[in-house]
Parts: C-alpha cells; sequence; structure tokens
C-alpha cells in the first residue's frame, strides 16, 4: 500500500483518482486505507494517485509491504 505524509496539502486530487476507493479525509489530511490500497495493481500501471499529486507526497508505506503477486490478490479479493 501507499501512504500520505504530512506534506499533503488537501488539494483533493487524488481521492477522486483512486480505482479502490481507498483514499479518504483523515482527521487533519488525506489518508490512505491499506487494506483497499493494491498500489493500482490491477487497474493501472503506475499508482493514480502518485500520478496526480502535485507536492508528491504519496510514498510507499513501508509499514504495509506487498509484493505484486499479494497486491492482485488483494485486487482480486477487492473486485470478486
Ligand atoms: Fe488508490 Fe492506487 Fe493510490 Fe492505492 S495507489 S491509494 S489504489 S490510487
Ligand atoms: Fe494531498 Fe497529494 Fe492527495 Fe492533494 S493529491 S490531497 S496533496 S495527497
Amino acid at each position: 500500500a501507499l501512504r500520505i505524509t504530512e506534506e499533503c496539502i488537501n488539494c483533493d486530487v487524488c481521492e477522486p483518482q483512486c480505482p479502490n476507493n481507498a483514499i479518504y479525509m483523515g482527521a487533519e489530511i488525506y489518508e490512505i486505507e491499506p487494506a483497499k490500497c493494491t498500489e493500482c495493481v490491477g487497474h493501472f500501471d503506475e499508482p493514480q494517485c502518485q500520478v496526480v499529486c502535485p507536492v508528491e507526497c504519496i510514498i510507499f508505506d513501508l509499514d504495509h509491504p506487498e509484493d505484486h503477486d499479494q497486491l492482485m490478490a488483494k485486487y482480486q479479493a477487492l473486485t470478486a
């Protein structure tokens, strides 16, 4: 999964781009629900939120490391 850092400026651009509805407004900044984030595997070639974020504050979540097979399995579970 990816995560959003404190650099987020709440520009709202990433939230509608997520194919898994994993992005939501948190207490102060936007956040990503790790259980729903497939790093866009299954939908796109690259993480769409990272592509659109103007301040590049979306990074890999080192607390939730996943390989491609795990991300694909998550995609299949989410779309089952
Ligand atoms: Fe959503 Fe893809 Fe960003 Fe994960 S990487 S939060 S699935 S847009
Ligand atoms: Fe925050 Fe980046 Fe999303 Fe804008 S695109 S709300 S700055 S994470």
